[in-house]
């Protein structure tokens, strides 16, 4: 078994996901897996990181499928014993203008952006190694769309005491409650993919907790952050930064040194905590 260390970084064949490997390949003192759920557009991502003269190594890894996700994970236990670095960055978003009905765009997009990347945490958390660094790539949009939700559900979102089971069954509802055409009457904002990310950062806030219940010695520390509004295929060409400087707040929770305990818990923007 290998004593490297090892980081992963989901949904990094393109857009923030490849600046941040791209980042991490260079600072980072152990071996970098660039993956992808299609092992074309994966490998064509490293060809260009190795013209770059980057060594990134590949995994497929689709976060839609548990198979894939549970293949990643017996990969890492069998060759590294574990993980250093977790950057749960995949994610999808509807464009504004597209028809697609929205109780389809609620179910599909909580799909990836919640269950999904929450089913990466199941199955890879318990493997993350003392020191060990989470980055869950939530948005800024998780802060609007909360103050959208009626005060019970802000209340809810905001609990130190919310678990993840009640996390799980309010994202289900909200699924199901788009499919009976009542989410505003029930409470939720007119934004799936804002409620997908409500459920990124409050899944990170109940995992940080976790943490420091079960496994407080090996300071292990874990944030949801915003990138900013970043130029890539999900926010095109108007946005304000690179996905360079959109991988810098997840490129620097990523690498919190060894010494410090905190940020912990956190919704972290321009590398500044931001209220929840
Ligand atoms: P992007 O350019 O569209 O890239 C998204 C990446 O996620 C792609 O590599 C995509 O793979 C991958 N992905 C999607 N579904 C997946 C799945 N089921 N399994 C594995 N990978 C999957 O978007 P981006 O702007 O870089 O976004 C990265 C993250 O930042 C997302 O979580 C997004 O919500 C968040 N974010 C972005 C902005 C922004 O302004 N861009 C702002 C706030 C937050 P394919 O190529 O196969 O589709």
């Amino acid at each position: 078994m290998s004593s490297v260390q090892v980081a992963v970084v989901t949904g990094s064949n393109k857009g923030i996901g490849l600046a941040v490997v791209r980042a991490l390949c260079r600072q980072f003192p152990g071996d970098v897996y660039l993956t992808s759920r299609d092992p074309g557009r994966g490998q064509a991502a490293v060809a260009q990181l190795q013209q770059e003269g980057l060594r990134p190594l590949f995994h497929q890894l689709d976060i839609d499928d548990l198979q894939s996700i549970r293949a990643l994970r017996d990969f890492l236990r069998d060759k590294y014993g574990g993980l250093d670095v977790l950057v749960n960055n995949a994610g999808i978003a509807f464009k504004v203008h597209d028809t697609t009905p929205f109780a389809v765009q609620a179910e599909v997009t909580l799909k990836t952006n919640f269950f999904g990347t929450r089913n990466v945490c199941t199955e890879l958390l318990p493997l993350v190694k003392p020191y060990g660094r989470v980055v869950n790539v939530s948005s800024m949009v998780s802060s609007s769309a909360l103050r959208g939700c009626s005060q019970e559900l802000q209340q809810k979102f905001r609990s130190d005491t919310i678990t993840e089971e009640e996390l799980v069954q309010l994202m289900a509802k909200f699924v199901e409650d788009t499919k009976r055409g009542v989410h505003e009457k029930e409470g939720w904002p007119n934004t799936a993919y804002g409620v997908s990310k409500i459920g990124v950062t409050v899944l990170s806030r109940i995992q940080a907790r976790l943490l420091n219940e079960q496994r407080k010695g090996d300071h292990i520390l874990l944030n949801a952050c915003c990138p900013g509004w970043v130029r890539t295929d999900m926010a095109g060409p108007k946005a304000t930064k690179s996905p360079e400087e959109g991988a810098e707040t997840p490129v620097y929770l990523a690498l919190l040194p060894s010494s410090a305990d905190a940020p912990h818990g956190q919704f972290v923007s321009d590398k500044t905590v931001k209220p929840w």
